[in-house]
């Protein structure tokens, strides 16, 4: 790119998407039932699959066997990982943007886009209303913009930690931004953040290159393909890969997503934290019409395929989705979701009922409250958690903590979760709500092994309920 600085890349920085050989796997035939069992077996067993497996998976698109994958995914969703699901909310900080992505509502060549930075009042006001409804983890968000810089980013992260209300904080805050340089993580990192999130948004070179100009600072592929290495080699073990579905072929992206994966695993001997997989929604100044977008049922094969793919990495289901779609596929192995959103800047005191397409980056599909989901969410069986104890007891890769250490789930996340639904329903959750989740909580306990560790959460519990002790956890 002419006229913008030289950026650096980390150490033996490659572009390691290979879209011959992606390509290749895709163009193989259909496995057999035999092969399909073979690798379903590896997923049980919590093994990460190869490229080569998971295009087996994506081939393997009889509904027979397609049957048997879902089937796989429920498993490992009720019998490995459990019934939790982490809540968090995201909090808009900023839409400038010197890029212009053209599905994004907030690239710079939108003149409807209305643009707003929030001051550090404006972040604690917003804060305060989202601990007020319960929340404990938040993700902030931003354009890409020098007036975002690390130093900036840091700022709002420390903002966030430190605004209380009554019983409220935040114990976790999350980013999605645009990749840092090696300094920009350090700086961030000792902020305090938890996940550092950059989606790809097509892995596709081609495609990459007509969503995103070449004189933009985006238009850098390997550099933003490069953005979570750096992010490694600076201290922040704790990465999110995301693509964009719509833009480009799913099942090539998931490909990617996997590859993606792996190299970091290979490289840095640890695998991402999490992958969200969003798909395109409407947007104001945003022209729509993508031959690539993505079915509800391909979505939910997405979701399975993953599941079986990265067995350590946390899946994230975001509220771009409508409610519907949301509670179908919370049972293939969703590990996170965001509820009671709103992404307009300033929007958790501002907006009323309706959303303002020109103050978001898109439209969002699920809008009820935080209370609304949890409920549901109870109702369907699933522990809804704001355990934020991993990562403050220095736990780092929690995720495949949970998954390799034998008894972990048991003695560490379920408690954890009952521990953080309860002070929700001591301190915020309606009446109906705190009825469901009590009952939950009574069900749970019967779950949970004789022993010292179910005696401590039934002392701690009541600890919380009537006691009024607060951040309690194993
Ligand atoms: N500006 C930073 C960047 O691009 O990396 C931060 C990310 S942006 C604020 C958050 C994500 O929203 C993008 O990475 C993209 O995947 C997603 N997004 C953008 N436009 C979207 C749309 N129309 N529908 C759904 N998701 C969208
Ligand atoms: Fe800017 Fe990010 Fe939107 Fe692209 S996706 S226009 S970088 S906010």
């Amino acid at each position: 790119m002419s006229g913008m600085p030289a950026l650096k890349l980390s150490d033996h920085a490659v572009d390691f998407i290979d879209e011959a050989f992606i390509n290749g796997l895709l163009a193989g035939k259909r496995p057999d039932k035999a092969r399909v069992r073979e690798i379903i077996a590896k997923s049980l067993a919590k093994e990460a699959l190869s490229v080569r497996e998971t295009a087996a998976l994506i081939l393997a698109d009889t509904p027979e066997l397609n049957e048997e994958i879902f089937e796989t995914a429920r498993q490992l969703k009720k019998n490995v990982y459990g019934n939790r699901i982490v809540l968090f909310a995201p909090l808009y900080i900023g839409n400038k943007c010197i890029n212009n992505c053209s599905y994004c509502a907030f690239k710079r060549s939108n003149t409807l886009a209305i643009r707003r930075t929030l001051n550090q009042d404006e972040i604690r006001q917003q804060v305060e209303a989202l601990e007020n409804k319960g929340h404990k983890r938040l993700i902030l968000v931003f354009g890409e913009h020098r007036a975002y810089d690390a130093e900036f980013i840091a700022k709002s992260v420390r903002t966030v930690y430190e605004t209380r209300v009554g019983h409220g904080e935040i114990r976790r805050v999350n980013i999605n931004a645009a990749p840092l340089d090696h300094e920009g993580y350090a700086t961030v990192k000792a902020a305090g953040i938890g996940t550092y999130q950059i989606f790809h948004e097509t892995y596709h070179h081609e495609t990459y290159a007509r969503f995103h100009p070449a004189d933009t600072r985006k238009g850098n592929y390997i550099y933003r393909l490069d953005g979570l290495s750096r992010a490694f080699e600076a201290g922040c073990d704790d990465v999110g890969l995301g693509v964009l579905f719509g833009l480009y072929d799913w099942k090539f992206e998931v490909m990617s997503l996997v590859t993606h994966a792996l190299h970091l695993q290979d490289r840095y001997n640890v695998g991402p934290h999490t992958i969200s997989f969003p798909r395109l929604r409407p947007a104001a100044g945003v022209d729509l019409n993508e031959k690539y977008l993505v079915s509800d049922d391909d979505f939910k094969r997405i979701i399975a395929i993953l599941r079986l793919a990265v067995p350590y990495t946390g899946l994230i289901l975001t509220a771009r989705e409508n409610a519907q779609v949301r509670r179908e596929c919370m049972s293939f192995g969703v590990s996170q979701i965001d509820a009671g959103s709103r992404i307009e800047l300033g929007g958790y005191t501002e907006a009323g009922d309706a959303q303002v397409m020109e103050r978001e980056q898109f439209q969002l599909g699920d809008v009820r409250s935080l209370d609304e989901v949890m409920r549901e969410l109870m109702t369907d069986g699933y522990v809804p958690s704001f355990c934020t104890s991993c990562y403050r007891v220095g736990r780092t890769g929690e995720h495949f903590m949970e998954f390799s250490i034998p008894g972990f789930i048991k003695e560490f996340c379920t408690p954890n979760a009952l521990l953080t639904l309860e002070e929700y329903l001591a301190d915020y959750a309606s009446p109906e709500t705190r009825e469901v989740g009590e009952r939950l909580i009574v069900e749970e306990l019967v779950k949970l092994p004789e022993g010292d560790i179910k005696d401590m959460v039934v002392k701690r519990l009541d600890e919380i309920r009537a006691g009024g002790k607060r951040d309690l956890y194993f």
